[in-house]
């Protein structure tokens, strides 16, 4: 089955930058999330992101404005029925993820392939959820999708290879490099960096440095383009958290308890970049 439409569930951080790949590679995009708000706030998003390439020369101004005219918002899922792939990338929680895959096998045609752009949720336990286990895979995008490369792609204990083949070459065509992965919680991206980000925020917390110090340490010492309480705050501290839960829970090693500062501030609403505030301060 040739995929021209593509479902993109959760119009978040991750989903807007999924649609606008997408769109921006021909694809005709349902972008999918619960609020009209959420929809509006991603398609402003998208436009100023791909507004930005075209200031790069990247693309013209006439292929921004076709990429956007591509992307349909959708507030009920049902219009992903007619979509040939669907990839969600909602709240990392499995009891939301596990009610759209439980929905999506009903809503989309057999033959259609569902992934997930979770950042360590099982595949395998979201694909038994479906009467379509061979045909449930992860798709792993990078943050900001439009720049990063990397599609780690995670096959379930039922994937095809089949479905794996066709989601590496969806990948290619989106311009991105897939890596092959087997399913375990984190997989390899996540398995090996969210310890680093904990652990550096351990130092913050027992106060062997600054979140600065520590961050430059890792610029100047390792060569990271960023330090890895900037990235935590890039990346969402509820988000770290959500992972380093799965972590502990799928591996049981107490090595991946979250940093108790870590929780605290997100019972705070310190969420990072996207609440203005984190271990550093935003502007909005
Ligand atoms: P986010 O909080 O920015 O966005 C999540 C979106 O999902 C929200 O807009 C929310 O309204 C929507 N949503 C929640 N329930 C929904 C439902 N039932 N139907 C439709 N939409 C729903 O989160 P994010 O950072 O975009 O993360 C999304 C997924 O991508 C997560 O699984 C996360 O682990 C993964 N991920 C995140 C990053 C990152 O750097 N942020 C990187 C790779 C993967």
């Amino acid at each position: 089955m040739d995929i021209k439409r593509v479902g993109v569930v959760g119009a978040g951080t991750m989903g807007n930058g999924i649609a606008h790949v997408f769109a921006r590679s021909g694809y005709e995009v349902v972008l999918c999330d619960v609020e009209q708000s959420f929809l509006d706030r991603a398609l402003e998003t998208i436009a100023k992101n791909l507004e930005r390439e075209v200031a790069k020369y990247k693309i013209t101004a006439k292929e921004k404005s076709a990429a956007l005219k591509r992307i349909e918002p959708a507030l009920r899922r049902t219009k992903l029925a007619d979509c040939d792939f669907v990839v969600e990338a909602a709240t990392e929680k499995f009891e939301v993820k596990a009610d759209i895959f439980r929905d999506l096998d009903k809503i989309c045609r057999p033959q259609v392939t569902l992934a997930s752009n979770t950042s360590s949720i099982s595949i395998t336990r979201l694909a038994a959820l479906t009467g379509r286990a061979d045909k449930v895979i992860g798709m792993h995008f990078f943050n900001p999708v439009p720049v990063m490369k990397l599609v780690e792609l995670i096959r379930g204990l039922a994937t095809s290879n089949e479905t794996f083949k066709k989601v590496r070459d969806l990948a290619t065509k989106l311009e991105k490099t897939p890596v092959e992965v087997n399913d375990a919680p984190g997989f390899v991206s996540n398995r090996v960096l969210m310890p680093l980000l904990n652990e550096a925020m351990y130092t913050v917390m027992e106060g062997v440095a600054t979140a600065e110090a520590v961050d430059e340490v890792f610029k100047l010492g390792m060569a990271h383009p960023m330090g890895p309480l900037a990235l935590a705050d890039f990346i969402g501290l509820d988000v770290c958290l959500d992972i380093m839960r799965v972590l502990q829970d799928g591996l049981g090693d107490p090595k991946y308890r979250p940093c108790p500062l870590l929780i605290k501030m997100v019972d705070a609403g310190w969420l990072g970049k996207k609440s203005g505030r984190g271990f550093y301060t935003y502007q909005a």
